[in-house]
């Protein structure tokens, strides 16, 4: 099988005409011309199946060694020509000027049942955006990069994919907590997929550059390419080009409220322009229901990118972007008014989802009500978000509060404390729940069936992550595989891998990488 890379992104936009691997600014352009560093002992740790067949790579070309030296960067592959793509971006809420791939390299586009994807390598070596960095990625953000997206993509989650896993043989060194305590680990690579790796930062930066040309040259590349639906010309191409961005990322910003997935870096470098989740870090996911958590350690003192405030940050993102490509519209109205239906239509999704997460279909001020009461309980009770909302599956119209109560009481993780005013509210709620669900007209089969296809059973906890990694650090890969298979079947009930519905265990509350991460990968 030979792969022919199709270099859109290279032929339409602005190179660096610099072709020396060096740190430096590079302005005016969208990308850099740069190899991939060679590993000294690429080995395959993980393939993802499911991805190999959506960019159709045969089994025998995935068992070859030209694939194992395409998706480790040892050689460049057909007619590769590998860059790394320059951006910029606002850091919890900084403008932090030129980013770009510092680490990730693009090999190119594909096209496969008529769909595009993009390949990139992260942790493929250093780019000229490595700044003072390393270009690599350890072992352990690896596996949580490929799981996650494996696991998020299951969920109906949009994201962008991971292809394969691989340990380079290379020593990488980290100090994971910042705190001089340096050491060294695997260096791992993983192969991710998208449509395109273009972010919110890649408008950002040219905008700031003044470069209106190159600026209107990516967006119209973007829409040409990813929105060719959009058929209006002059401004209101833009303004249709923002609108669509602007629902794919509500959209996925109410996905990530409905799994709880908290990403942790939310910043505007870390936003694609398809509305797909991007850049796993130190993402994290709910346990207990708190709208407070962070799972990002830099992130623990301003609480920025918390569960709770997810939404509004993907606001503020959309701010910046539209800022960015002001130039090409010249008129704040029509984006203020997006940029207000954003927030309208958000709250009144939320309410449907949740509404959905319940097993309620229709909406009315009781039932909105019903779901304020709801997220307050959670909020008093510590009470693991996932078990709650799968348990609930079980709860039938015939059911009293104190049945209801002792089918999801597993979700607590101090059901002991669950007394007095606390379990009255929570008797409450379940009476009222039941009386709601009697006024329906869903069995409770048929109930069961909707809320199940919301209500994930299994999701990717980040002790469950913590405990592939340690053993895959001593060459185990068994968890890493048991995990894979679990998370690509989240909604299914899997009685051989039930040990994963289940509470964080109590040693991983406080475990770093099992309750916070650091940015540090
Ligand atoms: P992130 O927080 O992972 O989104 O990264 C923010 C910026 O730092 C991006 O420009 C990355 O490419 C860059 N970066 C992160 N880690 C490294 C690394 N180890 N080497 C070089 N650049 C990096
Ligand atoms: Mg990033």
């Amino acid at each position: 099988m030979s792969i022919q890379f199709l270099h859109k992104f290279i032929t339409n936009l602005p190179s660096d005409p610099i072709e020396e691997n060096f740190t430096r600014q590079v302005n005016n352009t969208a990308f850099s011309y740069v190899k991939p560093k060679i590993p000294s002992r690429p080995k395959l740790i993980h393939l993802s199946k499911e991805v190999q067949n959506l960019i159709g790579f045969s089994d025998d070309f995935v068992a070859s060694e030209a694939f194992l030296n395409l998706i480790s960067g040892a050689k460049i592959i057909g007619n590769a020509k590998p860059f790394a793509m320059n951006y910029a971006g606002h850091q919890f809420g900084n403008w932090a000027g030129q980013l770009g791939d510092g680490r990730a390299i693009v090999l190119g586009e594909i096209e496969h049942n008529n769909q595009l994807f993009t390949l990139q390598l992260k942790g493929a070596g250093p780019t000229p955006y490595s700044r003072r960095a390393d270009g690599l990625a350890v072992l352990r953000s690896s596996i949580r990069e490929h799981l996650c997206s494996e696991a998020m993509f299951h969920l109906g989650v949009p994201t962008t994919r991971s292809l394969s896993l691989i340990s380079t043989g290379d020593e990488v060194v980290r100090d994971v907590m910042y705190d001089g305590n340096a050491a060294v680990e695997k260096g791992a690579i993983v192969c991710r997929i998208a449509p395109s790796f273009i972010r919110f930062g890649s408008f950002e930066l040219l905008s700031s550059q003044n470069d209106v040309e190159n600026l209107k040259l990516l967006a119209d590349y973007t829409i040409t390419n990813y929105y060719p639906e959009i058929n209006t010309t002059g401004k209101e191409k833009y303004i249709a080009f923002f609108k669509t961005i602007a629902e794919k990322t509500r959209e996925l910003l109410l996905h990530w409220q409905r799994v709880g997935f908290v990403h942790g870096v939310m910043n505007t470098d870390n936003m694609s322009i398809h509305g797909i989740t991007i850049d796993y870090g130190p993402y994290g996911w709910l346990e207990n229901f708190d709208p407070n958590w962070t799972p990002n350690t830099t992130d623990a003192a301003g609480k920025r990118y918390r569960f709770g405030n997810q939404s509004n940050i993907a606001l503020w993102n959309l701010y910046q972007l539209a800022n960015a490509i002001y130039p090409l519209i010249e008129e704040a109205a029509p984006l203020e008014e997006i940029l207000n239906d954003y927030a309208k239509k958000y709250d009144k999704d939320f309410l449907e989802m949740m509404l959905k997460k319940i097993g309620i279909t229709s909406k009315n001020d009781e039932n909105e009500n019903l779901i304020q009461q709801l997220l307050y309980n959670l909020e008093q009770t510590e009470t693991d978000y996932t078990i709650f909302f799968r348990n609930l599956n079980q709860i039938e119209k015939t059911d009293t509060s104190e049945v209801c109560l002792a089918k999801i009481t597993d979700a607590f993780y101090k059901p002991e404390e669950v007394t007095g005013i606390i379990l009255e509210t929570w008797h409450f709620w379940f009476a009222h729940y039941v009386a709601l669900l009697n006024k329906e007209l869903l069995s409770d089969n048929e109930r069961k069936t909707l809320q199940n296809s919301v209500n994930p059973k299994y999701v990717l906890r980040n002790y469950m992550a913590q405990m592939a990694i340690e053993l895959a650090e001593k060459e185990d890969y068994s968890l890493l595989n048991e995990l894979y298979k679990l998370l690509i079947l989240p909604y299914e009930e899997q009685p051989e891998f039930e040990k994963w519905f289940a509470k964080r265990p109590d040693w991983a509350r406080e475990k770093i990488g099992s309750s916070m991460l650091s940015c540090s990968s």
